[in-house]
């Protein structure tokens, strides 16, 4: 006989992981206890077979529950004669050792749960919060460490008996689930029809322990029909082409019918989104691949707990309305991951546009009374719930590049899991980012914790959600505040500012700030989650402040986590209007131009300005004179340039509208062979963009508008390269 003691360290708390260690030891034959540790870690001690006790640490490594992540295993072994344990048995732990613990992401309704919810004999047939510790919201319900019920949303529902079994016994699967819920005792979900809005009270604003049901003067008489169906309610109102909006785990969504263009041009009237790309939630994969062909790999991705938003190349022909993502290639899609989902799919079976319930400019809306009074004149019915979400938590999207999945926004079912970073020592920073698409991140202890996406912060208001989820990640990660506060170099900024506030204010931690060069900051970020030192790094971005003042973008940076050298990257070329011409494409063909002497006969052949000839005059004399015409390197602006060269994009309605309209124009063009033209700027060699854009033009004259565009990002790639 042998007795082991074993130490795991990772994500092994609130995931299901000592019911799992039970199971498996007492299949094995194996005695012993299984207790959480304090430091976040989980200590078993056993007893049995040698041979056993090999199982059992090559099943801890193989087949540990999906939202568990073993990091470290270390295992003591020695002979015994007399066993101390003659049972396995969970050891609840001491309230002092409750503490620490990583909190895992939410993650969509787990394969076991969804057969519960179909079961007619189930109690948790047909209820849409039904959970357990293998899959459902954490991160978004949770106010602070412990993870337990009375630190989540979760809260505001005593569990009734049944359910308090089920949470008390160690073989069940529910077994210490947190957001454990039944029809009996939990979050009630009610359909409001839009005219009726006016009768929600402020519900869901409460502190947890009052949570309610959302419309509670219409108890009774549940349904506008006084159906009690709140699910067929929503369902039938998306089928007649209506707007719904839908609360889900992190937040909420605008949806309707996917395939009814005057429900999709409804909602984008509505919601003054004129152009912007809307992702939409399939019923299932075969759905997905009636609009999209998704690799393997891809419908794995699709169908994995974290369930992101793929951006996937669409079918020339489906029944999707082509104005979900008007003129692109891609659309984003995702298949249901809360119970809401699923049971409104039971009804629909067409893809639905799934679009963050957000006002322009605003965070998206996660309150009861909030999104009512927000979504009034957008939205012709409110399918929402009583539990209230703690932190909000966008969808996540990627993208499959070369067979390996990219992430474009990493939020739900990632956040607030670390990354690791070697070599930062003692390092314990806190970084705020610049000011668009913006998440902010905690290292500490060689570990960065990154908060869910937060997006714009250049309002008081947007900026506000920043300090809130960095708080907010703080209290869950049980970190201190750190003394040293990284943020984007542009002095204007408002977290340049914010950080300087926090180092002059004596009852803060802060120390120190330290400004980062925004395509230092992408290179560095790119090293770490590759975990290299150093690298040759190419960044084709937007915007970024650069220190000699002007307009970073498209860059070639010899970097180091620590420093960086710009070594190359695109020529300088002028702005005609500054942000104007960021806005209109034609300002930066004409900027790019500028050194043309047939300026004036090439942008009355190619550029269409919003105000004619006159604002074509205009662009011309602030070309010659200077004024208000900064310089920039931007690989966006350059794209911009070509788009409104090939006529896809005279006015950018959302952020990289021209260059994701050039680049679905161009997946239908040959790119064709021309050298990238160099030149030097400030000792440096550059991609020549403007000498670039005359062979472009010259191509024009006798190729399609889609070889242009093809050449014009193989040419860019190339020469950056
Ligand atoms: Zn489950
Ligand atoms: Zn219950």
């Amino acid at each position: 006989m042998e007795r082991a003691t074993v130490t795991v360290n990772g994500v092994v708390q609130s995931v299901g992981f000592r019911p799992f260690v039970y199971r498996t030891a007492v299949d094995l034959g194996l005695q012993g206890t299984v207790r959480n540790r304090g430091d976040a870690g989980v200590l078993v001690e056993l007893e049995g077979d040698p041979d056993d006790i090999d199982a059992f640490l090559a099943e801890l490594r193989e087949n540990d529950p999906p939202l568990a992540r073993v990091e470290r295993v270390e295992t003591d072994r020695e002979p015994a004669d007399e066993p101390s344990f003659s049972t396995f048995g969970i050891v609840a732990s001491a309230a002092s050792e409750g503490g620490g613990g990583t909190i895992p992401p939410d993650t969509a309704m787990c394969e076991a749960c969804v057969a519960d919810m179909r079961d007619p004999d189930s109690r948790y047939h047909d209820y849409w919060a039904t959970g357990c510790v293998d899959c459902g919201p954490r991160f978004t319900i949770v106010e602070s460490v412990p993870y337990d019920r009375p630190t989540t949303s979760m809260a505001a529902f005593p569990l009734c008996e049944d359910c308090r079994e089920e949470y008390e016994d160690p073989t069940d699967r529910r077994y210490h689930a947190q957001a454990i819920a039944c029809p009996d005792c939990g979050p009630t979900l009610r359909y409001l029809p839009g005219e009726l809005v006016g009768t929600i009270d402020g519900s869901n604003t409460a502190p947890p322990a009052e949570g309610r049901d959302p419309f509670p003067d219409r108890r009774g008489s549940r349904g506008a029909s006084g159906s009690d169906d709140p699910i067929r309610e929503a369902a039938t109102a998306l089928a007649d082409g209506d707007v719904v909006v839908v609360k889900g785990i992190g937040g909420a969504h605008i949806a309707c019918d996917g395939t009814n263009p005057e429900a999709v041009a409804r909602l984008r009237d509505r919601t003054d989104r004129t152009g912007k790309p809307f992702a939409v939630m399939a019923p299932d994969v075969e759905s997905v691949e009636s609009i999209a062909a998704p690799t393997p790999a891809e419908r794995r991705s699709l169908t994995s707990p974290r369930r992101p938003i793929l951006l996937l190349d669409r079918r020339a022909e489906s029944r999707l309305a082509a104005d979900v993502t008007p003129g692109l290639h891609t659309v984003g899609v995702m298949l249901p991951y809360s119970g809401v989902h699923h049971l409104l799919f039971d009804h629909v079976d067409v893809p639905l546009v799934m679009t963050s319930a957000n006002l322009p400019g605003q965070p998206m809306l996660t309150h009861n009374d909030a999104i009512a009074a927000g979504l009034r004149d957008v939205a012709d019915g409110f399918l929402l719930h009583d539990r209230r979400i703690v932190a909000r938590c966008d969808d996540s999207v990627a993208r499959f590049v070369d067979g390996e999945r990219r992430l474009v926004r990493r939020s739900r079912g990632f956040t607030p899991s670390s990354v690791p970073i070697s070599d930062a020592g003692e390092a314990h920073v806190l970084g705020l980012g610049p000011e668009l698409d913006v998440v902010g991140g905690v290292l500490a202890d060689g570990e960065c914790h990154l908060t869910q996406y937060v997006g714009d912060v250049d309002t008081l208001e947007t900026f506000e959600q920043l300090t809130t989820a960095v708080d907010h990640l703080l209290d869950i990660t049980g970190r201190d505040r750190p003394g040293i506060v990284a943020h984007d170099a542009h002095p204007a900024f408002r977290t340049t500012e914010y950080a300087r506030r926090l180092a002059d204010d004596d009852a803060s931690p802060v120390e120190r700030t330290v400004a980062v060069q925004h395509h230092h900051a992408h290179a560095a970020s790119v090293l770490a989650e590759h975990d290299r030192r150093g690298a040759i790094a190419i960044t084709v971005d937007g915007v970024g402040y650069g220190p000699d003042g002007t307009v970073w973008g498209g860059e070639v940076l010899d970097a180091t986590r620590a420093a960086y050298e710009r070594v190359g990257g695109l020529a300088p070329v002028p702005m005609p209007g500054g942000d104007r011409a960021t806005r209109y494409p034609a300002r930066m063909l004409a900027g790019l131009l500028a050194h043309r002497e047939d300026l004036e006969t090439l942008l009355e052949a190619h550029a269409t300005f919003p105000n004619g000839s006159e604002e074509r005059r205009l662009v011309r004399q602030q070309l010659a004179a200077g004024v208000n015409t900064p310089t920039t390197t931007s690989a966006g602006r350059f794209l911009d340039a070509v788009s409104a060269l090939v006529g896809v994009c005279d006015e950018r309605t959302y952020e990289g509208e021209p260059a994701m309209r050039l680049e679905a124009l161009a997946t239908r063009g040959t790119p064709r062979s021309v050298e990238p033209p160099s030149a030097t700027a400030d000792g440096r060699r550059v991609l020549d963009t403007p000498r670039l854009l005359d062979r472009l033009l010259e191509l024009a004259e006798g190729s399609s508008r889609a070889d242009v565009a093809a050449t014009a990002q193989d040419t860019l790639a190339r020469g950056l390269a």
